[in-house]
């Protein structure tokens, strides 16, 4: 079959099964298997499809009309310009977390500074990975709780070429980070889903992204408190910590930073005006156990 009539007909199928970006999907889909740029696309219209490739694509259109997405169907997703191997072990990565990581690069300022970075609940390991991309003599220490996932982040970090500077840890947040051990950075995407919600989750989130990474307990804040309560001990001195949250959780959020007795430096909205990443210092908290000694 010609690319661009299996395309034209593709889209079509997809829409009709209420896929919500057929175009954007059959495009990435292409792409991936056929190995061609957007360019490609259109200089190659009249390509004749192979046979065994167009099983596979058939196969794709498949399961995706089943609402897998197309990320768990390629088993890749790009996230800030770098291919992430992704599996059912691990979250997809989102754009919106390109705004935490561009929230610590602002943050840093000096590309070469050395410094220790901790990403809890790492998933694919995108948020260590990306950083470290960027700033060449940073180390990472990046932590989740499944090992399936520490598995997939391993494999990205070795990809990007920065295995070397990271270590992988299996824990429940920092459970079984030694305890001397402080960062410059912290930073997570921690589930943040309140549990009621979940059900109502896409299909494409619900039946695919693992409920681990999910399921923020009832309010969809247990995680933060959890983490919150360590910050000030897990923070060196002028460090800071960055974190995704969910739509509506601003509130809450502010009020568990000021229980915690860290300081909100800034709250970054996302695209579409939702307050989306929580820049937090520790710096008061010392000064006040400090003054009371
Ligand atoms: N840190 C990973 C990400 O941002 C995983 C997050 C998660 O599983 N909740 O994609």
């Amino acid at each position: 079959m010609i690319l661009k009539d299996f395309m034209q007909n593709k889209r079509a199928a997809l829409e009709q099964g209420g896929v919500q970006n057929p175009s954007l999907d059959i495009r990435t889909i292409v792409k991936a298997r056929l190995d061609l740029s957007d360019a490609d696309l259109i200089t190659q219209s009249d390509l004749d499809i192979s046979e065994d490739d167009q099983k596979q694509l058939e196969a794709d259109i498949k399961d995706r009309l089943a609402g897998k997405p197309v990320s768990k169907i390629l088993g890749a997703k790009e996230f800030w310009g770098l291919d992430f191997k992704v599996t059912e072990d691990t979250l997809s990565p989102r754009p919106e977390t390109e705004i935490l990581i561009q929230a610590v690069l602002d943050f840093v300022a000096d590309r070469e500074v050395s410094l220790v970075i901790l990403d809890l609940g790492t998933g694919t390991g995108c948020i260590p990975v990306a950083l470290l991309k960027e700033l060449p003599k940073a180390r990472a220490v990046a932590v989740d709780l499944s090992d399936r996932a520490l598995v997939v982040a391993k494999e990205n970090a070795a990809a990007h070429g920065v295995e070397e500077r990271v270590e992988f840890i299996t824990s429940d947040w920092f459970e079984n980070l030694p305890d001397e051990i402080r960062f410059d950075i912290i930073t997570s995407n921690p589930p943040y889903i309140p549990n009621p919600d979940l059900d109502s989750l896409p299909r494409e989130v619900k039946n695919h992204d693992p409920i681990l990474a999910l399921d923020g307990g009832e309010e969809g804040l247990d995680p933060y408190k959890i983490i919150f309560r360590q910050l000030t001990h897990r923070l060196k001195e002028g460090g800071r910590a960055f974190f995704e949250a969910g739509q509506g959780q601003a509130e809450s959020l502010v009020r568990l930073v000021d229980d915690s007795n860290a300081t909100l430096e800034q709250v970054i909205p996302d695209y579409a005006g939702i307050d989306r990443v929580f820049e937090i210092s520790c710096g008061d908290k010392r000064k006040k156990i400090e003054k009371g000694r």
